[in-house]
């Protein structure tokens, strides 16, 4: 069996959510089973629209969207926590279990630095992982024991980007 391997998009650039996604269409076509799964975000981005009907990838659907978790009260953010707990046992059952053979976590090092889901099983996971499993995580500032167990770290960094300009996300682009 062929040696599965971490990935981290990370940094402060456009393009970390693009090329996970980018990534599990290559896999895909390849044959293999993608799990994607999203934290901290909603459905309306237009990707899903797409990957929902590739043979292989399974995009995990969350029954509500939040706002910015910041600004969540702390009712909404109880609640949020606990879907997304829901979320990590289900994604981590699953790619134990070996249903996947690439495990996709959009958002992870929010997820992990807002406290959504639990560091230290995080970490253990990704040390005992099934051998043949690829993992990819994005977010902007991964922890340093992160970047130590992962083997493809990926730093995005910003040099322009038109939201500094004023100009909102744009369909199709951005989202
Ligand atoms: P994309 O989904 O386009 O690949 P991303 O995953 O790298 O972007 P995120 O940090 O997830 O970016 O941000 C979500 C949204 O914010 C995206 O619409 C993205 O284009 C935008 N964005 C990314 N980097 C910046 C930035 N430095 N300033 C403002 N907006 C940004
Ligand atoms: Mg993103």
């Amino acid at each position: 069996m062929r040696q599965g391997m971490i990935h981290i998009y990370c940094g402060d650039g456009k393009g970390k959510t693009t090329a996970a996604t980018g990534l599990a269409v290559r896999a895909a076509g390849s044959g293999m089973k993608v799990l994607f799964a999203r934290f901290l975000k909603n459905e309306n981005s237009a990707e899903l629209c797409v990957l929902d009907q590739i043979p292989g990838i399974e995009v995990i659907h969350l029954p509500k969207s939040y706002g910015f978790y910041n600004t969540q009260s702390e009712e909404e953010k109880a609640e949020t926590k606990q879907m997304y707990e829901e979320l990590w046992k289900y994604a981590l059952d699953r790619a134990k279990n070996g249903a996947c053979d690439m495990l996709v976590m959009d958002e992870f090092m929010a997820a992990d630095r807002y406290g959504l889901i639990p560091h230290e099983e995080a970490i253990q996971f990704l040390k005992e992982k099934p051998e043949g499993l690829e993992v990819v995580l994005t977010g902007r500032d991964p922890s340093e024991d992160l970047i130590r167990i992962a083997d493809y770290v990926s730093e995005i960094r910003k040099v322009k980007h038109p939201f500094d300009c004023g100009v909102y996300a744009r369909r199709g682009i951005e989202y």
